[in-house]
């Protein structure tokens, strides 16, 4: 997992800016037309050999329609190949999820399944296998005791939850930034000025850009277009620095008045529902505002195309709307940051213990946030924490089941949804008396431990064990 340093360049002049365009626009047209021609399940090897695609390409004498040197297609290329990798990777993640609680399979039919999903240590993912999904073909695996029918089953649940979950083909939508490696580009400085030089479409050519700021550049960087100050960012990513491991078990209880409650009762960033909060009003307000638009633009649309036109152009653009947000989700995107760094730093634990990240919707639900906020804090969340894990040798064993965890009692084990209202943990057996956010937190933590009550058990069935332990309790 890398990190991403960003420069920032000063204002570009016309012809710098024109260039810089030129390359940016060539290059995104090319990456588009290799994702269009590799999409395709048959190129699907070509995601573990990607040298070997550029290799078969060089042979045959390509040349980019789009105007690009080799240097440059064969980066574009890459890219698309890592485009198409990505997706790939994130719908076999939601396959594999599915599949662990898909209950029409028998347990060979699953494990025969898992297979072709499974990523080796040392030599990566098995894409031609993969690919067999989707063509039909029989592999069979000698460890696995099931017969023709019983793989021909387990392939086309594969096809069929993937064809679900992988969406539509990437494309290019917008030429944003560009790729440069080693050759394409030298580093140097005057005085206190930093400058990069770009290659260009043109041979020997080369745009100089002076950069606010000075960093250490090497391999790889992006080239990223800031088209409001004509400047672009030069985007550098490199390995961060690791932490060793710590020691212990911590708990977090994801909240959306605050980042989240450890185990110790510690509440981070308190500052964060009201940054939330005022995101999701100008949301929903917007969206509201937008509506309205929308219905007045359908009833002009007959009558007076013109003005229908204009109110399309001029109030309903997408752009302004994405940089106004952009304010409140770095506030937001900050708190987060902030409570993952604290977090990590006070307590450096060895394992964290955290809930399906699913449930933070229904939380957000419960404040009347929009469904639009909800989602984007779950996922800056979940890479923000996978993200830590990885600087901090934080092992992961995946979210906990986080069932009844709010209403159980840490102290004599019993469960009642009335045990919990609103911020105050109250237990109505033994009367043990705490914050609710710090209970959830602790009883989390519990879970990463318990060896019955794992992710997949289901919700019913926690209940059961749950009331089953207290009773024994009891009697002991
Ligand atoms: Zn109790």
């Amino acid at each position: 997992m890398q990190q991403t340093v960003k420069q920032k360049s000063l204002p570009l002049n016309r012809a710098k800016w024109a260039e810089i365009v030129q390359v940016t626009e060539a290059y995104a047209r090319q990456k588009d037309a290799f994702l269009v021609a590799y999409g395709h399940i048959k190129y699907l090897p070509y995601l573990g050999q990607k040298r070997k695609l550029r290799d078969e390409l060089v042979a045959a004498g390509f040349a980019s329609p789009f105007g690009l040197q080799a240097r440059q297609w064969k980066l574009a290329l890459d890219d698309a190949l890592f485009t198409l990798e990505r997706q790939w990777e994130a719908a076999i993640v939601k396959v594999q999820e599915r599949l662990y609680r898909h209950e029409g399979l028998t347990g060979e039919e699953k494990h025969y399944a898992f297979w072709f999903l499974y990523k080796h240590e040392k030599y990566g993912r098995d894409w031609k296998r993969l690919k067999a999904v989707f063509t039909g073909e029989d592999v069979i695996n000698e460890e696995i005791n099931l017969d023709a029918k019983g793989r021909s089953k387990g392939r086309k649940y594969l096809q069929r939850t993937f064809s679900r979950v992988l969406g539509s083909r990437p494309r290019v939508k917008k030429a944003r930034s560009f790729a440069v490696d080693q050759q394409m580009y030298r580093v140097f400085a005057t005085g206190r000025r930093q400058y990069i030089s770009v290659a260009t479409l043109i041979p020997g050519k080369r745009v100089v850009i002076p950069l606010t700021g000075m960093h250490a550049m090497e391999g790889n960087l992006r080239v990223v277009l800031l088209p409001d100050k004509q400047a672009v960012e030069i985007h550098l990513t490199r390995e961060p620095q690791i932490y060793p491991a710590g020691k212990g078990e911590t708990g977090i209880d994801l909240g959306i008045t605050e980042v989240f409650t450890d185990d110790t009762g510690k509440k981070y960033r308190p500052e964060y529902g009201e940054a939330l909060q005022e995101m999701s009003d100008r949301i929903l307000a917007k969206s509201q505002k937008r509506g309205r638009l929308w219905a007045l633009y359908r009833k002009f649309l007959k009558q007076d195309p013109n003005k229908a036109r204009r109110i399309l152009r001029h109030n309903l653009g997408l752009v302004k709307q994405t940089k106004r947000n952009k304010k409140y989700r770095t506030r937001c995107e900050n708190e987060i940051n902030r409570a993952f760094n604290e977090l990590y730093r006070e307590r450096r634990p060895q394992t964290i213990a955290y809930e399906d990240l699913a449930h933070l919707r229904g939380k957000a639900r419960s404040k009347g946030l929009s469904r639009k906020v909800a989602n984007w804090q779950r996922n800056i969340i979940k890479k923000r924490l996978e993200y830590k894990n990885y600087i901090y040798s934080v092992t992961d064993p995946g979210p906990v089941n986080a069932a009844y965890t709010s209403q159980q009692c840490p102290q004599c084990g019993w469960v009642d949804a009335r045990n919990r209202s609103g911020d105050t943990f109250k237990c109505r057996k033994c009367g043990f008396t705490a914050d609710a956010d710090l209970v959830g937190a602790v009883n989390l933590k519990t879970r990463l431990l318990d060896t019955e009550i794992t992710r997949y058990t289901p919700y019913r069935k926690v209940k059961e064990i749950l009331l089953q332990r207290y009773q024994q309790r009891q009697a002991s």
